[in-house]
């Protein structure tokens, strides 16, 4: 999960003019823009449980052909032995769970508004 931070010139409509804006993208989503000028700013939902099933089917679908052929010939047993190797890299899980949290805590706050 990433969160990007883009800046370009846009036409803002409170400022009436084209001032510069920075966008925030979590993944490939769009998820905010907003004036540098005046701070309006427009928060685009995002359903944070489907960024994190797209993050993790891409990750499947992006595993070396080794492990693809063996998901393609032995699917139960592929799924099953998945947290076990997860949880070979424990630091980096962790730290991807918790980066994880983060945002859900944030896009999950946004959602109720
Ligand atoms: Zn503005």
């Amino acid at each position: 999960m990433k969160e990007t931070k883009v800046n370009t010139s846009l036409f803002c409509v409170h400022c009436k003019e084209e001032t510069a804006h920075t966008i925030v993208y979590l993944n490939k989503r769009m998820s905010s823009i907003e004036c540098d000028c005046c701070g309006r700013r427009i928060d685009i939902k995002i359903d944070i449980s489907q960024e994190i099933y797209d993050e993790v089917l891409e990750r499947i679908i992006s595993k070396p052909v080794r492990m693809t052929e063996e998901y393609r010939d032995h699917l139960k047993e592929f799924l099953l032995s998945l947290p076990k190797r997860i949880v070979s890299k424990p630091y980096r899980v962790y730290r991807e769970a918790k980066e994880i949290k983060g945002y859900f805590k944030k896009y999950s706050v946004r959602k109720k508004e």
